[in-house]
């Protein structure tokens, strides 16, 4: 069995946009207790790599080829090491289902989870590889806009999506960018 519920949200994130293929390389941010790693360890199979990074310590899991890192990826030594993790391959998807932890005063949680969103929007334009994807949890709010527009800019199409798993679970979307682009070349001189 899967260890959260949250194995749900992003199968069915998968099911809708195409995200997980055999062989990938994903990288998985705020991935305990480890529902999204099984999930992507499945659909990737044995050809693929999944890295997990967290605070919290993440129990080892059956599937071959998952690594864990546990760090917080606000921090310039975590990602360093998802770096040498992932490797001059790169990675193929980026998925964070990072959340602040809650204090109830809607406005800062809001803002705390756009923040671990950022982080991990730069993490995904460090570490995708062209034409790879990204999908980031965030909780709505007046920043939300600006967030998707940022996104959208470096991605072929951004949705905005809440999966029927997370639905009774709050004010949480997820924004799903296909298709990182590459920088455009510049001709001439
Ligand atoms: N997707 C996971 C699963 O399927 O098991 C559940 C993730 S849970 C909703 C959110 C996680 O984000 C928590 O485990 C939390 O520790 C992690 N997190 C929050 N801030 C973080 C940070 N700065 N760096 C790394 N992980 C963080």
């Amino acid at each position: 069995g899967y260890r959260s519920r949250s194995s749900y949200k992003l199968k069915q994130l998968d099911e809708d946009a195409d995200l997980l293929g055999h062989g990938d390389t994903v990288v998985d941010l705020g991935a305990a207790p480890g529902g999204w790693l099984q999930v992507a360890a499945e659909a990737v199979g044995e050809t693929g790599t999944v890295v997990g990074v967290d605070l919290q310590r993440i129990e080892d899991l059956d599937e071959h080829d998952v690594e864990t890192i546990r760090g917080d990826m606000t921090e310039e030594r975590t990602r360093h090491y998802l770096r040498e993790a992932v490797g001059e391959g790169g990675a193929d998807v980026v998925v964070s289902d990072m959340a602040p932890n809650m204090t109830g005063e809607y406005s800062l949680d809001h803002a705390r989870s756009v923040h671990l969103a950022r982080q991990a929007f730069d993490v995904a334009l460090e570490l995708l590889e062209p034409g790879g994807d990204f999908v980031v949890k965030v909780f709505q709010g007046e920043d939300l806009d600006a967030l998707r527009a940022d996104v959208s800019e470096e991605f072929e199409y951004v949705k905005t999506n809440s999966p029927p798993a997370s639905r009774d679970a709050s004010s949480e979307v997820y924004l799903v960018a296909k298709g990182l682009l590459t920088a455009p070349v510049e001709i001439g001189d």
